[in-house]
């Protein structure tokens, strides 16, 4: 199987008590490993199963088919994982903290741009904080879209299907999106995103 399931960066309790176990039990060891696993029944036998997954992503992009909606949502979720830390939040440093502060006027600023754009995405998909050029922004993608399609540098991410948050959030999703930037956002992950260029 080209395509495995990365391991998570730190146990499925230890977002707890902001996301709980039995949600991260089935958000990464259900729908992550769905999407894994059907990835590789569509690629086995064709020439994407020697492909990079952000490749596949790229150049499946097009047709929003099976293929690109399950390699970008095993991208998008690897990338999830890593946007969160136990002990998250708090603020970001240096060259980041900068970009924000002259992206978006404060930390604050961003904050709010970044819930509102996760309340607006109508349904399942995703908000994001990207580089794009010399400035920062917030963008929302509906379903299993991705920035890295549209030249976007992704630096943090969180899902806003409501398989990330209904078990514990029921059908608050402002509440779900204010904890992520509060508790759970792992902004040494971001800034290292802006180091990789
Ligand atoms: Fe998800």
């Amino acid at each position: 199987m080209p395509f495995s399931l990365p391991p998570l960066p730190y146990a499925e309790n230890a977002l707890e008590p902001h996301i709980s176990a039995k949600t991260m039990s089935f958000h990464y060891g259900k729908h992550h490993a769905g999407y894994v696993a059907k990835l590789n029944e569509l690629a086995a036998g064709t020439p994407h199963d020697t492909q990079a997954l952000e490749e596949i992503v790229r150049s499946a992009a097009k047709d929003k088919g099976p293929l690109f909606n399950n390699a970008a949502q095993v991208w998008n979720h690897t990338f999830f994982w890593n946007s969160m830390r136990p002990k998250g939040g708090g603020e970001p440093k240096g060259e980041l903290l900068d970009l924000i502060k002259g992206s978006f006027g404060s930390l604050d600023k961003l904050k709010e741009e970044f819930k509102n754009q996760g309340l607006a995405q109508f349904g399942s998909g995703w908000v994001w904080l990207v580089r794009d050029g010399d400035k920062l922004k917030v963008t929302k993608t509906a379903n299993a879209e991705s920035p890295l399609v549209t030249g976007h540098k992704p630096l943090v991410t969180c899902d806003v299907w409501e398989h990330a948050y209904y078990l514990d959030y029921q059908n608050r999703r402002a509440d779900f999106l204010q904890t992520f930037l509060t508790s759970l956002v792992n902004w040494d992950f971001a800034a290292q995103q802006l180091k990789n260029g």
